[in-house]
């Protein structure tokens, strides 16, 4: 199939030529560095497949237009499908395919580097080496061991990091309406939201991005918390009300905040800004606490991460091509 690849990066570029090459070159790729939006959607003629990745745009006027140019599949390289509107999609017909399960290690492991950091402040030890401070002020963490950490969302990767975590030591809580056997063979203990905030020092994030997820850490949940809580985002900025986040630093009552992802991330990530004035004002409030650390959506970004998202990527085309229906397709009937 003709498959225009829309958001691609030189590495993207790489992995998926490496990918389609390695399965006999059986797709042509139409690579655009251009985001998918309304406006960019016409860069789609002549391709009956568009693969899309985390912040392209997949509303009803996008998926219209490529609807209009013969579009029969969407192959998502995430895991993630908050950006489709999927009620538009099954009413055009077009299908929608993703990557469910590339590397849960790469984003579990992503967020463990993050509470490290947060907890021994290496981010800031790592700038006072280089300018010969050796003062240890301000660098006081405490031991992993015992603390009790809540996991919202135990899937593929909140139950690997439940797996990191008991090598810690740590009493592990979780929060999922349903409960993952796994996890509980590890030792997690499934609670009410309200106990999981109220009794744990480090709380992570793991759930998709729904409508009874968006802004669900708001300020009531925050309260809720344990002074001092340390939290972490590897899933989707929405889950965050980050001016609730904002207000709860400026109170002290966060004592760590780790981000991946942020609500507003489209306008940002993935691209290098560092000539441009930063226009969202919320955003650079984050950056001037000290105890809030943000990565640009690179919780997935490993080598095997990145070679499992494209085989799997043109895998799904492949099978679309052959029989009609990719292998992981979203369906709105399964979410209903
Ligand atoms: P998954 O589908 O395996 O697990 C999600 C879990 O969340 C499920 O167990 C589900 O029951 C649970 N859940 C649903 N609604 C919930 C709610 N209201 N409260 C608590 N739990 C709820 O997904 P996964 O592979 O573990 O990925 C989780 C999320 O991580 C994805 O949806 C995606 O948004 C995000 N992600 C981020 C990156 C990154 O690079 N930062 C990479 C991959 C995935």
């Amino acid at each position: 199939m003709d498959i225009a690849v829309f958001s691609t990066k030189p590495y993207d570029r790489e992995f998926l030529t490496q990918a389609n090459v390695a399965a006999g070159s059986p797709h042509t790729l139409v690579f655009h560095e251009a985001a998918l939006h309304p406006q960019s959607a016409i860069l789609a003629t002549g391709c009956q497949a568009v693969c899309a990745f985390v912040n392209d745009e997949l509303n009803d006027l996008v998926l219209e237009s490529l609807h209009r140019q013969g579009v029969h599949l969407i192959a998502l390289r995430s895991a993630g499908f908050n950006n489709v509107d999927l009620t538009a999609a099954n009413r055009l017909g077009i299908h929608i395919a993703r990557v469910p399960n590339y590397s849960p290690a790469a984003v579990a492991e992503h967020s463990v580097a993050l509470m490290l950091t947060l907890n021994r402040h290496i981010h800031r030890a790592y700038l006072r080496v280089r300018e010969a401070n050796f003062s240890l002020e301000g660098l006081l963490g405490f031991d992993m061991q015992q603390r009790t950490v809540g996991i919202i969302g135990t899937g593929k990767i909140g139950t690997h990091l439940a797996r990191i975590l008991r090598g810690f030591d740590c009493k592990l809580l979780a929060f999922d309406p349903i409960q993952n056997p796994v996890c509980l063979e590890l030792g997690v203990q499934y609670v009410p939201l309200d106990t999981l905030y109220a009794q744990s020092q480090i709380i992570s994030l793991h759930c998709p991005l729904t409508p009874e997820t968006r802004h669900m850490i708001n300020a009531a949940a925050f309260e809720k918390m344990q002074p001092g809580v340390m939290l972490i985002n590897t899933s989707r900025g929405a889950v965050i009300d980050t001016h609730a986040a904002v207000a709860a630093l400026k109170t002290g009552h966060i004592g760590a905040l780790g981000l991946d992802v942020y609500e507003e991330e489209g306008d940002l990530f993935f691209e290098n800004l560092s000539e441009h004035v930063l226009q969202d004002d919320v955003f650079a409030r984050l950056l001037t606490f000290p105890n809030v650390l943000i990565t640009g959506h690179q919780a997935f970004f490993t080598r095997e991460a990145m070679l499992a998202i494209s085989r799997t990527t043109l895998d799904n085309v492949s099978q679309f091509a052959a029989t009609g229906k990719a292998h992981y397709e979203v369906s709105i009937e399964k979410l209903a």
